[in-house]
């Protein structure tokens, strides 16, 4: 509209033009930058990382996530039957699965699919404990699970040298979501002990979003499995993470390790506790998912004895992918704030539809078109994740910024001419 009305009075007007050329490169040129503003990120390092205390989600990320989404899926987006399940409206495979999908899980899983596969796998990590414990089992032949904390990981980017060691040795990475925030019906967080509120299906979504960034940042590859906070969950929540893709992780043989303090705290009290729960759990099942935590001294320098008393007992060591069957990533480049299987949505940003194919992705001509223009954000926030421990963000976003306004300038002055 700014472009046409300048047209018009070029040509009535003659010379008198300029001041208006000017005025509306101005105009369009704070207009992009604003909606730019406004659906991209906060850069990774701008999250309340570091401050002690602040470990829950960043607001202003959880209002950018919100807007992003709203920008994707538009305001109004809500109706069930639209075809667009939308998290914004708290849509999930359960409340509506015209157009969320049906549910495929119904609840953690907590044992493997096929007898005797045992699954070690460790929770709360990255730390400084987590390099050795690897070499530890990879010395013996073992492929475990690590389940991160994203804040935690966030915090301490020196040891994703560690997280990826595991993955490139073939172990897995799952997610403990960003803040170990409950996802059962209190919604507990240790840190805050005044929450007692169940999480809704956004919260859910972007503690799970934020922490799979953090992750995506150490490995390159975002996580589908989910260990559950304190082992709580609810149904809504196994709803929320069955429709956006993710693959809820429960126990059957619980080690205990964390129960142990001071004096108590020996890796042969962990081996005694380990011991005790798989001949307990070996009752009533025949595949093992086991749990302990490598941010405990007595609980890692435990692991080898652990391995070699497991390998008495006539079970394979398999990582989480061989115990379930499943892909532990999701596809790379895939939208983050899309379930791979909701092929008929195309990612937005044009270049990197990789999970959809062709004939699906022309089924909603509509999303494609109106997400188009706000995609380039979603692929402006990959870089800045990748490069969380240098200054190479800020540097991405003034650069893009100068970019808008050229563009901006160039498009007003060739549909003024
Ligand atoms: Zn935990």
């Amino acid at each position: 509209m700014v472009a046409s009305s300048s047209r018009q009075s070029d040509r009535s007007s003659g010379g008198a033009v300029r001041p208006n050329w000017i005025g509306a490169c101005v105009l369009v040129a704070v207009i992009l930058t604003v909606a730019r503003t406004a659906t991209a990120f906060a850069p990774l390092d701008k999250w309340c990382f570091v401050p002690t205390g602040c470990s829950l989600p960043p607001r202003d990320l959880v209002n950018k996530t919100e807007t992003q989404q709203a920008a994707m899926f538009g305001k109004d987006a809500g109706k069930c039957g639209d075809g667009i399940c939308n998290v914004v409206a708290g849509e999930t495979c359960h409340s509506c699965s015209d157009d969320c999908g049906k549910c495929n899980i119904t609840q953690p899983f907590t044992k493997c699919k096929n007898p005797n596969h045992f699954a070690i796998t460790f929770d709360d990590g990255p730390s400084p404990l987590t390099e050795n414990l690897v070499k530890t089992l990879n010395a013996a032949g073992v492929k475990a699970t690590f389940f991160l904390i994203g804040n935690n990981a966030a915090k301490h980017p020196e040891l994703w040298k560690a997280v990826k060691l595991a993955y490139d040795s073939g172990h897995d990475i799952g997610t403990h979501t960003y803040s170990h925030r409950s996802l059962g019906s209190t919604g507990r967080i240790d840190i805050n002990p005044a929450v007692k509120k169940a999480m809704t299906v956004e919260e859910v979504r972007t503690e799970l979003l934020m922490s799979d960034l953090v992750v995506e940042a150490a490995i390159g590859r975002r996580p589908r499995f989910v260990r559950l906070p304190y082992l709580e969950w609810q149904p809504l929540s196994v709803q929320a993470m069955d429709t956006y893709g993710y693959i809820p992780i429960n126990i059957n043989v619980d080690s205990n390790d964390w129960r142990l303090q001071g004096p108590a705290a020996k890796p042969e009290t962990v081996v005694a506790q380990f011991t005790k729960a798989f001949e307990e759990a070996r009752k009533w099942d025949k595949s093992f998912i086991s749990l302990q935590h490598d941010t405990l001294a007595h609980s890692t320098a435990a692991e080898a004895d652990i391995i070699k008393f497991l390998k008495t007992q006539n079970v394979e060591f398999v990582p989480m992918r061989t115990c379930l069957g499943l892909d532990p990533y999701r596809a790379p480049n895939a939208n983050p704030f899309l379930n791979d299987r909701f092929t008929k949505l195309p990612i937005i940003g044009g270049g990197n539809s990789t999970s959809t194919n062709s004939t699906d992705s022309s089924v909603v001509p509509d999303v494609s078109s109106s997400s188009s223009s706000s995609g380039g954000s979603v692929q402006s926030d990959k870089p800045a994740g990748q490069n969380l421990q240098s200054s190479a963000p800020a540097r991405v976003t003034l650069r893009a910024d100068a970019v808008t306004l050229l563009v901006a300038v160039f498009v007003v002055a060739m549909v003024a001419l």
